[in-house]
């Protein structure tokens, strides 16, 4: 019988182990199952030019339909799947149809944590994940409005400053005392805040949302003990993995779908990829990344290991958000106890901050700063070690400088 592969989540991961299948010579059957009711689509451009509205809904997508078709790759959208049985090598779908497996690929990403506070169900309060939330969230959008943005990470902010440039009343609040606190810098988020703010945008740092107040929609939100008129509301406080299809059959899962070095869980029939897992980093660090990075280069040691040629998965994580004309790239994972070196000056709006461990450059954040990204991720994946003074010394050119 031919073979056939099943991929559960039809998002980044997926269309990128689809395609490394193909170019791979895979040719049995692939199977992809996504919930939603789109073909894989990239989800950053949902905070950013979807948003503003400066990028059509067609430039979204991953791929043409014409590539499923080729990589003889069904795609059954708008249905989830609801259960695995490991021992049949089936999965059954949400309306009963069941399909049987060779091999096994979990790319069921994350979905929005909910926050746990009265009012959150009133019509207003929006969450952004996926095209239909754009949608809702944009004809809300209304020159005047008064938007309150829960939480003060990449994708609160990236509303924040689509929303601020047209020219609603924007009001941030974060319960940390610095924005972007799990994911950057002191020095990053003091630049940051102080950009938000010049642009117009109320921050409320340390103040936590205790409740969202109306009559039938949202009218006020309540935090640090006041209320604060809203029009619109956008949580946006995390995600929490799609974990449950593997949990409920046994694997081992902890934050995330564990997984080995490549992408392999403890059943040899099935592998998971992408935002849903857990797996040790290039420098021996387990944790789950949320980037397209990650779901692209682990859905290509999937699509391996399904072929059976498995390959170590050990690239340097890298990211980036757009927030009004700054293009923060990052490249590695802060420690604390980093050595924090800044190159550049944030007053001109591009400037790095590395992050120095032992010696050796271990992550860098760069702001409009592209050979700082560039040269600091090659240096990262080398573990080269360059003094602090030289990565601090802008007359040094970035490609000279590991060459002490
Ligand atoms: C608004 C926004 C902005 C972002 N911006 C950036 C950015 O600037 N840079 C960056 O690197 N990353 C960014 N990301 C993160 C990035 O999009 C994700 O890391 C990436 O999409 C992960 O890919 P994935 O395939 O693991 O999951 P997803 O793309 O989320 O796909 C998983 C799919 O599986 C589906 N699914 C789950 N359970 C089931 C089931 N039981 N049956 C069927 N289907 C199921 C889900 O509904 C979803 O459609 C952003 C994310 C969002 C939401």
């Amino acid at each position: 019988m031919a073979e056939h592969f099943v991929i559960i989540g039809a998002g980044q991961a997926a269309a990128q182990a689809v395609a490394t299948l193909k170019a791979e010579g895979y040719s049995g059957a692939i199977t992809v199952i996504g919930d939603e009711p789109f073909a894989p689509y990239q989800r950053p451009p949902l905070s950013k030019a979807y948003l503003s509205g400066a990028m059509e809904r067609d430039r979204l997508f991953l791929k043409p339909d014409a590539f499923y078709a080729e990589a003889g790759c069904e795609l059954v959208l708008g249905t989830a799947v609801a259960s695995i049985d490991r021992l049949q090598r089936t999965i059954a779908l949400v309306g009963g149809r069941v399909l049987p497996y060779n091999k096994l690929l979990l790319a069921t990403g994350t979905r929005v944590r909910r926050i746990p506070v009265p009012g959150e169900t009133l019509p207003g309060v929006h969450y952004l994940r996926g095209i239909a939330d754009v949608d809702t969230l944009r004809a809300a959008f209304e020159k005047g409005a008064k938007l309150a943005v829960v939480g003060g990470g990449y994708i609160g902010l990236e509303v924040a400053a689509v929303a601020v440039r047209q020219g609603l009343e924007v009001t941030v609040f974060e319960a940390l005392e610095r924005v972007m606190a799990r994911a950057v810098s002191p020095e990053l988020s003091t630049f940051y805040q102080r950009v938000h703010r010049e642009a117009g945008v109320r921050l409320e740092l340390n103040t936590g949302v205790e409740a969202f107040e109306g009559e039938g929609r949202v009218s006020s939100v309540r935090a640090g003990g006041k209320s604060h008129p809203a029009d619109v509301v956008l949580v946006g406080i995390g995600v929490v993995p799609n974990v449950e299809l593997a949990k409920d059959i046994g694997l081992p899962c902890e934050d995330g779908i564990v997984v080995d070095d490549c992408t392999r869980t403890p059943d040899p029939a099935i592998f998971a990829a992408g935002d849903c897992t857990r797996h040790t980093t290039h420098n021996g660090r387990l944790v789950r990344l949320e980037s397209v990075q990650n779901a692209i280069d682990q859905a290509k040691h999937a699509a391996l290991a399904m072929i059976g040629r498995p390959t170590s998965y050990k690239e340097v994580p890298w990211f980036w958000s757009d927030q009004y004309d700054l293009k923060l790239q990052i490249a590695g994972l802060a420690q604390a106890g980093d050595v924090l070196v800044l190159r550049g000056d944030p007053s001109a709006r591009k400037f790095a901050v590395f992050h120095s461990r032992n010696g050796a450059v271990a992550a860098v954040e760069a702001v409009n700063a592209a050979p700082e990204y560039i040269v600091g991720r090659k240096l990262i994946a080398e573990g080269a070690k360059v003094a602090p003074e030289r990565l601090a010394d802008t007359s040094v050119p970035m490609k000279n400088i590991a060459q002490a």
